[in-house]
Order: structure tokens, then C-alpha cells, then sequence
């Protein structure tokens, strides 16, 4: 039998990194998988990857993005020969337009760009299937559940989370839900201003959601409290839960 899938932290502050936090990236590296790619991205140079990468971005807001014109360079490093960023049409728009403009960055990045549609299934290796579904936040997002024959994961970043938001309903049974947790519940009002989540909120959205475990991540890298998310908050409506760390492995 195969070993446990993996899934790599890379980064897991919002926003821009602070000392101990890059921002949002989480690797599968036996299948290839980057979900969003930002500054953490240095350290795919830390995993053995197959010659393909797909990258999958949940949108462009730039601490998701940043990472991308790394890729440039890292591509000979992990041994990378293709590399596809998948996103909604927006945001590849958004990334070729801006972020890989003359002006900003000085290669045309000689990646593959292609468009998902929502609520659309995409093979992946292993077997398995990714989905894209829209998620409540300025600009928008973009949530991905991927089901494999061995278990199922989701990875929902940049939204208010909310038992009753449309997006609950792709995450029911879902094995492993990486959820953001930008804010604890004392700032909840500038959650919903921010398009962000809080602790309370996330618990019960992955009790409603029958979710088996539960890891936060986008983390507030300006909280000067320690840990920055208080999981007890969120332990009060689901206690299978644990906060993502830069360089942290979770199994499926
Ligand atoms: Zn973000
Ligand atoms: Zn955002």
C-alpha cells in the first residue's frame, strides 16, 4: 500500500509575511499539486517533485500571486520541465496583464495558462479530480476540493466564512479541510470588512460540513498574540483542528 499523500505548507500568513510566516502556498508534491503561489514558494526546492507542476490559484490578490515569477528560476532547480497555472479567466487575465507585465517583471514566464470554469471536475494525478467553486470576498476567490480514490481534501482561503455561504455544500465529508483563519472572534467586524474569516465561524463551518479533520492557515501576520489564531475558539464547535505552521506536513 502507497504511503499516506502528503500535503506541504509552503506558507501560511495572509496579507505579506512576517518573521516566521511566508504567505499562502500548500504543495502536494507527489502529485505535483501548488495550490496558490506565494511567497513561500522557495521551498519547493525542499521536495522531490515530478516534471510536471500545476499550479491552482484561488485568486490574485498579491500575497497568493507573488511567488509566481519565482517559478522562472526555480523551474531547473526542482527539475520542473512544464509548469500550468490553472485559475478562473479573470485571474490568469489579471496575472499575465499585471504581475508578468514589462514593467513589473522582465520574462515573459514560459508557462501554460489554463482556464477553469467553476463547478467544472479536472483530472489531477493519482486518480483523482479537482473542482473549483466560487467563494465571498472583494475581487472574488476561487475554493478547490480535490477527491482521490485514497480520501478527499479542500482548500478555502480568502472568504467570510458563514454556516449558511453557498461554498458549505462542497466541502460536505471532505477528509481534510484547509480553511483560512485570518482574525479571532474579537475581530470579527473587521473580518467581514476585509472579506476574511474568523476562528468561531470556521468551526462551525467545518462541523456543518462533516469535515474529518481541520487545518487553519492564512494567518494575521500582524497579531502580536501567540499562537495567533485561538483554537479553543474554534474547538468549542469543531475539536479536530490544528493550526498550519511555515514547513508543516499534514497527511490526507
Ligand atoms: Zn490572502
Ligand atoms: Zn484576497
Amino acid at each position: 500500500m502507497a504511503d499516506a499523500l502528503e500535503i506541504c505548507f509552503l506558507g501560511t500568513a495572509g496579507y505579506f509575511p512576517s518573521p516566521t510566516r511566508h504567505t499562502c502556498s500548500v504543495l502536494i508534491p507527489r502529485h505535483g499539486i501548488l495550490l496558490d503561489a506565494g511567497s513561500g514558494i522557495h521551498r519547493l526546492t525542499r521536495h522531490k517533485l515530478p516534471g510536471h507542476l500545476q499550479v491552482f490559484l484561488s485568486h490574485a490578490h498579491l500575497d497568493h500571486i507573488c511567488g509566481l515569477p519565482a517559478l522562472l528560476g526555480l523551474a531547473s532547480r526542482c527539475g520542473l520541465d512544464r509548469i500550468t497555472v490553472n485559475a478562473i479567466e479573470p485571474v490568469l487575465c489579471a496575472v499575465r496583464e499585471h504581475l508578468f507585465a514589462e514593467s513589473l517583471f522582465p520574462v515573459a514566464p514560459p508557462f501554460e495558462w489554463r482556464k477553469l470554469e467553476h463547478h467544472v471536475q479536472y483530472e489531477v494525478p493519482g486518480g483523482g479530480r479537482i473542482r473549483g467553486f466560487p467563494l465571498e470576498h472583494p475581487g472574488g476567490s476561487t475554493g478547490f476540493r480535490i477527491d482521490w480514490p485514497e480520501g478527499s481534501m479542500a482548500y478555502v482561503t480568502d472568504t467570510t466564512a458563514r454556516v449558511d455561504a453557498p461554498y458549505v455544500t462542497e466541502l460536505t465529508d471532505v477528509n481534510l479541510l484547509l480553511h483560512e483563519c485570518n482574525f479571532n472572534a474579537a475581530h470579527a467586524e473587521w473580518a467581514r470588512q476585509t472579506g476574511h474569516s474568523w476562528t468561531s465561524q470556521v468551526g462551525q463551518v467545518a462541523a456543518r460540513a462533516n469535515a474529518g479533520k481541520l487545518v487553519v492557515f492564512h494567518v494575521d501576520p500582524l497579531s502580536e498574540e501567540d499562537p495567533p489564531v485561538r483554537l479553543d475558539e474554534i474547538r468549542e464547535h469543531f475539536p479536530r483542528v490544528k493550526l498550519a505552521e511555515d514547513a508543516m506536513v499534514v497527511s490526507l
